[in-house]
């Protein structure tokens, strides 16, 4: 009996030591997932991000009405306003951060013919900080 604990003692440590090597990774792996997943919530949550994530949504179903104005009349509208209210309400021209509807998305005509890929409307509004470039969220041409 004493010989058997003798032998297994040096046999015992060596798990132990993997044990809590194991244990000490899964805690820091654990509060690196939960910091990160605390920093993407509070990007998600912050107004820029969601601003950027409605002005997004906002120009993609202007840039389809005016693809189905582009159908219907075989030319794009003069101006965003023509889009209103058949194709789209008012409201939906303007990016979100432009609540007083001074100036709607800037708007870039193309015609019929014009290659798939150019810019169609465009917002530059979004800035995450005031000495940052803004993000440019753009509309392009399409195949219909
Ligand atoms: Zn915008």
């Amino acid at each position: 009996m004493q010989g058997d604990q003798d032998v297994a003692k040096p046999e015992r440590q060596t798990p132990r030591y993997w044990r809590i090597g194991f244990v000490g990774c899964s805690v820091i792996i654990v509060f690196l997932v939960g910091l990160l997943a605390i920093a993407t919530l509070a990007v998600y949550r912050s107004p820029y991000y969601r601003s950027v994530i409605n002005c997004n949504r906002r120009i993609e179903s202007a840039g389809a009405a005016l693809d189905r104005y582009a159908i219907k009349n075989d030319a794009y509208p003069e101006s965003l306003m023509g889009l209103a209210p058949d194709y789209l309400p008012a409201d939906e021209l303007y990016c979100p951060l432009v609540t007083d509807h001074s100036a709607a998305y800037s708007y870039f005509r193309p015609a019929v013919d014009t290659p798939d890929g150019a810019v169609v409307l465009e917002c530059n509004r979004h800035r995450m900080k005031s000495n940052v470039p803004p993000i440019i969220i753009r509309y392009l041409k399409r195949r219909e």
